[in-house]
């Protein structure tokens, strides 16, 4: 098997190399990620300025982009083949509920299910990589499944493991996405030079945190896989609109 391996967090984050490591007795690796940190960064591709792709002391390639950049880079033009699979992570971090709108690790694995590939974004719930050995073993694990036993279709799969140590994790669950209150309000500041400055808010604490959700499951102890779709047509607000074109 063929794994390209990239992630959000830039190509010297303990969490990447743990994920390249786990993916390792698979097959061929291939390892491209930004140069700097970019969690945020969503789907966003940079358009305003040439990339290069250079390759670090610990062997892995970077680009001075965004995650996004750096699957595009690979799946179109540097690979000379076709990986069977695309992994993100592991993150410094959940992308739980409306997390996955704004994250780039998921929006790493995106690209490459955008472009036809099974993909499967890790993240670890707690920042700070406590137990990523665990983590780094359950994406061994999900993986050693998907190859034995592959999906139906490409599937985009949005994983998030508790900080556990592996004897502690209850199992593997699919779940759906939970909702989170608000995002916190920006915090205002003052620069140095008398400028207000803003910093974005944190997120805001989960809302529909209910059973079924990635929130839940992962508070009791469980690993959370959400399979994701792309599509965003809000098909069941479709005939309101329609109506309300016709009415007026
Ligand atoms: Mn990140």
């Amino acid at each position: 098997m063929r794994i390209l391996v990239s992630n959000d967090d830039g190509y010297l984050a303990p969490g990447l190399a743990a994920l390249v490591e786990a993916m390792r007795p698979f097959g061929e690796v291939f390892v491209i990620a930004p140069e700097q940190n970019h969690s945020g960064a969503s789907n966003s591709l940079t358009l305003n300025r040439p990339l290069t792709v250079n390759r670090g002391a610990n062997g892995f390639l970077f680009v001075n982009g965004t995650p996004t950049d750096c699957v595009h880079i690979a799946l179109t033009g540097l690979l000379q083949q076709r990986p069977d699979l695309v992994v993100s992570g592991i993150n410094d971090g959940q992308n739980m509920g409306e997390d996955t709108i704004y994250s780039g690790t998921v929006a790493a694995a995106m690209e490459g299910f955008l472009l036809g590939i099974p993909s499967i974004a890790f993240s670890l719930v707690e920042k700070g990589y406590r137990h990523l050995d665990a983590a780094a073993a359950v994406a061994a694990e999900i993986v050693g499944r998907l190859a034995r036993s592959p999906l139906p279709e490409p599937c985009l799969l949005n994983v998030n493991i508790p900080n556990l140590p592996r004897s502690q994790l209850r199992g593997i669950v699919g779940t759906r996405l939970g909702k989170r209150h608000a995002s916190e309000p920006v915090i205002r500041a003052q620069s140095p030079r008398g400028e207000t400055i803003y910093w974005i808010g944190p997120s805001g604490p989960a809302k529909d945190a209910g059973e079924g959700t990635d929130f839940y499951a992962t508070a009791q102890g469980y690993v959370s896989i959400t399979p994701l779709q792309v599509d965003l047509t809000h098909t069941g607000q479709l005939p309101t609109v329609m109506r309300w074109l016709q009415s007026s």
